[in-house]
Order: C-alpha cells, then sequence, then structure tokens
C-alpha cells in the first residue's frame, strides 16, 4: 500500500467474514477525504475497505478436486475502484460505471 500511496498512507488489518475463505481478513486504507473523522465517502467510519483475504476454505479446495490435507492456499484481491479512489482523490465510487466519457477519459 505504502508503494502505491506512499509513505504517508494509513491501513489496517482486521478479521473479515468472506464466504470461501477462513479465516479472513479485510485492508482498509484510511479515508483521505475526511482523514478518518467519517464522510459519506467513507459512509461515517472514516476507512475505506482496499482489499480482502484470506485462507481457502477446505470445501472449496474440495470442490476444486484439491485434498486439502495436502495443498492449502491464500486468496486475496484488491477493489481498483476504491483504489483509484484513494490514489486520484475520486469521491463517487460510482462515476466509474457512469459512462461519462469526460471522466473515464482521464
Ligand atoms: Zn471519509
Amino acid at each position: 500500500m505504502k508503494t502505491i500511496f506512499g509513505p504517508e498512507i494509513k491501513v489496517r488489518l482486521k478479521p473479515k467474514y468472506y464466504p470461501f475463505v477462513e479465516p479472513g481478513v479485510g485492508v482498509d486504507g484510511l479515508c483521505i477525504f475526511c482523514k478518518g473523522k467519517g464522510c459519506k465517502v467513507c459512509g461515517g467510519i472514516g476507512w475505506l475497505e482496499l482489499a480482502g483475504a484470506g485462507m481457502i476454505h477446505p470445501k472449496v479446495l474440495e470442490r476444486g478436486g484439491i485434498d486439502p490435507r495436502i495443498y492449502s492456499g491464500i486468496a486475496w484481491g484488491f477493489g481498483p475502484p476504491r483504489m483509484a479512489m484513494l490514489k486520484f482523490g475520486i469521491e463517487d465510487i460510482r462515476l466509474f460505471n457512469s459512462g461519462d466519457l469526460q471522466f473515464l477519459q482521464q
């Protein structure tokens, strides 16, 4: 996160439920718009969820034909629109799907 956003970014890890991993973890970045005080962009909590991760649930591995007694795995993903919001100061995530060419061509 520091590589993408710079050394001043504040992030936190928190236990988080995702249906295909156990345990799961969420990665939040401090809201750059309100500096953690809470605003409409972050829903008043001061943080924006940027990524999620976790150990792949053994049942998922089994359904994929992989023996969970032999193999395990880590699943993770980032939310590109959320990351772009923080990186470029975009306050409304809906703009990415708006079809507004003036916005999308930036
Ligand atoms: Zn905020």
